[in-house]
């Protein structure tokens, strides 16, 4: 693919209804609309699909990988309570979007992806864009122990059900947001670690998440 950095007047526009459009649809952040109204999604298609990129749909991005509807980046960032400086794992870099909009919020992040094709592709992207997080290639199933602990998890694939793995690499009073069910459809989990073996657990809205594979996954 070919990827072109311009950030036009039409370009701007359309993320400026995407932003209109979350908020109507319910995302209250206004940090996190803030951050989506500024990181260039367009840049993470070809030319050819500018059109389609500020449409609040997923998209393929190769490899049978899809780049996440704006309103799940949205809805999943907000449910992280971002602040300056946290310490964010983030399992499933995909196109590396949600990235870019954890670290416009602050975060330091790690982000891993288990398909070789996209991680080669991320980390080229990323740093043209001005975002240098952490790239891991790898089965992030089992978290990233090298660099725990985390104040934020978000697992942007279906899971089958919540990794312990995950559990123990969060600081407590960390947040970990999971995608947990089948395969067709899964419940937005999220888990607040208040002691050092004690969870807080609700579970929220369905989504439709491509699967989380790995050791401790499907
Ligand atoms: N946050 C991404 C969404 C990508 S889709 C974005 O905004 O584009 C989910 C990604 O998770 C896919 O790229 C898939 O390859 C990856 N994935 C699935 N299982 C994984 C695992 N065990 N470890 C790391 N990445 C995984």
């Amino acid at each position: 693919m070919a990827y072109k950095y311009i950030d036009n007047y039409r370009e701007q526009g359309a993320r400026k209804q995407l932003v209109d459009l979350l908020r109507k649809k319910g995302i209250e952040d206004e940090d996190v609309l803030k951050a989506i109204g500024k990181v260039p999604r367009h840049f993470f298609f070809d030319e050819t699909f500018w059109s389609q990129a500020y449409r609040d749909i997923a998209f393929p991005i190769g490899e049978g990988q899809t780049i996440s509807q704006p309103y799940t980046v949205a809805y999943q960032t907000q449910l992280l309570h971002i602040h300056q400086g946290d310490k964010v794992l983030e399992i499933g870099t995909g196109s590396g979007y949600q990235t870019c909009i954890l670290m416009e919020l602050g975060a330091k992040v790690y982000t891993i992806e288990r398909q070789e094709k996209l991680f080669e592709r991320t980390i080229q992207v990323l740093p043209r864009m001005g975002y240098k997080p952490e790239f891991i290639l790898g089965d992030g199933s089992k978290g990233v122990p090298e660099h725990a602990h985390y104040n934020k998890i978000i697992v942007t694939a279906g899971a089958p059900t919540v990794p312990d793995e995950l559990l123990k690499q969060l600081k407590v009073g960390g947040i970990l947001i999971i995608p947990v069910g089948d395969a067709e459809k899964q419940k937005m989990v999220t888990i607040l670690k208040t002691g050092e073996n004690d969870y807080e657990k609700i579970v929220l809205d369905t989504f439709r998440f491509v699967p989380l594979i790995g050791d401790k996954a499907w």
